[in-house]
């Protein structure tokens, strides 16, 4: 299992001293060894281990940046990091004239976190052009069984379980369950799910992956939820008291469903909205695929999609992949698509609050909730449900 990019960066405390930056270090004896100023073409590496009472700004001077460039990458990886908590012993390594940048002084920062974590900043013409921190985490499979007693929430979380999770199922099983109506108490629920532990400065933050497997027992009967298959094969099963009532391939593989369809509170624009699909929260660069075959109808920006991905399917169907990061190489109005195939990238673009894939089937112009079987029946190459609602 991968996990580059966390949902959310562990949320650490920001750092307030960074504008007393350093100015006018002295380089030292180590970085001189290695420094070569005369050759401004080829590119350039430093190697600088930070000592007791350096600040990365220290850092940064000594490596040949100037106060204004140091100060700029602070402010960058300050978005990600608490950089008060720089340790001695913590490698900086600084890239300078970059290959194929039209700009002599350009960088690349790149700070060990520990833990095979790294937090990267890249300037170019004074500009930050890219910065991200990376904590790898640690994966450990949670499996919870809890009884209902008030609340489905407040169950879960004296259980241990977080309430993203419970959020995710509701949405997940919102088409089926009511989590306000459908306990009377006493219900069991069993949940299987990954969770990532960062760590960081000492600090351990729990982040929820996606379910893995969910048995809620309702007044309505026993649900089930399972995801199984891999990648592009992945496919999210709902049972109800062991009958099918979905099997949807799913354009995200290992993502958190977020959203429903329906109505929601807008997250962006103030005020009640449709929300016309659904929302995987993954991470930035995850892979999105088709989840049938069709023709590209639109692979480019459009307003608040962002960077989307148009599929026209049979029978007047088009399923809808938006705020990409990235689309694929070659995809365009016209070409053809098949089930499975790789159409773009998670990302933000457009109007989304965060990294997530908005995904929504059409037939014509009327948006039809993808979690339902009756939604799925009609798109084309989705093998059929087999039964019953
Ligand atoms: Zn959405």
């Amino acid at each position: 299992m991968r996990d580059n990019f966390p949902r959310a960066v562990p949320s650490l405390p920001k750092f307030s001293m960074l504008r007393r930056l350093c100015h006018g270090v002295g380089l030292t004896a180590a970085l001189l060894a290695v420094q070569t100023f005369n050759t401004a073409i080829a590119a350039e590496r430093f190697s600088y281990q930070i000592k007791s009472g350096d600040t990365l700004a220290k850092a940064l001077n000594a490596a040949g940046m100037n106060g204004q460039q140091a100060y700029k990458v602070n402010q960058a990886l300050a978005q990600h990091l608490d950089l008060k908590t720089i340790k001695p012993g913590q490698v900086v390594q600084v890239e300078r004239n970059l290959e194929g940048v039209n700009d002599s002084s350009s960088f690349r920062v790149l700070l060990d976190l520990g833990f095979g974590g790294m937090a990267e900043a890249t300037l170019v013409n004074d500009v930050t052009v890219s910065q991200f921190a990376q904590l790898v985490p640690q994966i450990r499979t949670v499996s919870v069984e809890f009884t209902v007693s008030g609340s489905v929430i407040d169950s879960a979380v004296e259980a241990g379980v977080s309430p993203e999770v419970i959020l995710e199922l509701s949405e997940t099983l919102e088409a089926h369950v009511d989590f306000k109506r459908d306990f009377a108490g006493g219900e069991e629920i069993s949940l299987r799910y990954e969770e990532a532990i960062y760590t960081y400065d000492g600090q351990r933050k729990r982040i929820p992956r996606a379910i893995n497997a969910a048995s809620v027992q309702t007044s309505k009967g026993l649900f089930e939820v399972n995801r199984i298959g891999e990648g592009s094969e992945q496919k999210l099963v709902i049972s109800k008291n062991g009958k099918i009532v979905l099997s949807l391939l799913l354009p995200v593989h290992d993502a958190r469903l977020s959203s429903a369809f329906g109505r929601r509170k807008h997250p962006v624009l103030a005020g009640w909205m449709m929300h016309k699909g659904v929302d995987f929260a993954a991470n930035r660069g995850d892979a999105v695929f088709a989840v049938a075959g069709g023709k590209v109808t639109r692979a480019g920006r459009e307003g608040g999609f962002g960077r989307v991905v148009r599929i026209e399917h049979a029978g007047g169907m088009e399923t809808i992949y938006a705020h990409l990061s990235k689309i694929s190489a070659g995809l365009k109005p016209g070409s053809r698509v098949r089930q499975g195939d790789k159409v773009g990238e998670v990302g933000r673009s457009g109007l989304a609050t965060s990294t997530n894939l908005h995904f929504e089937i059409r037939n014509g112009k009327e948006s039809l909730d993808p979690l339902k079987a009756t939604t799925l029946r009609r798109l084309d190459n989705t093998p059929a449900v087999a039964a019953q609602e």
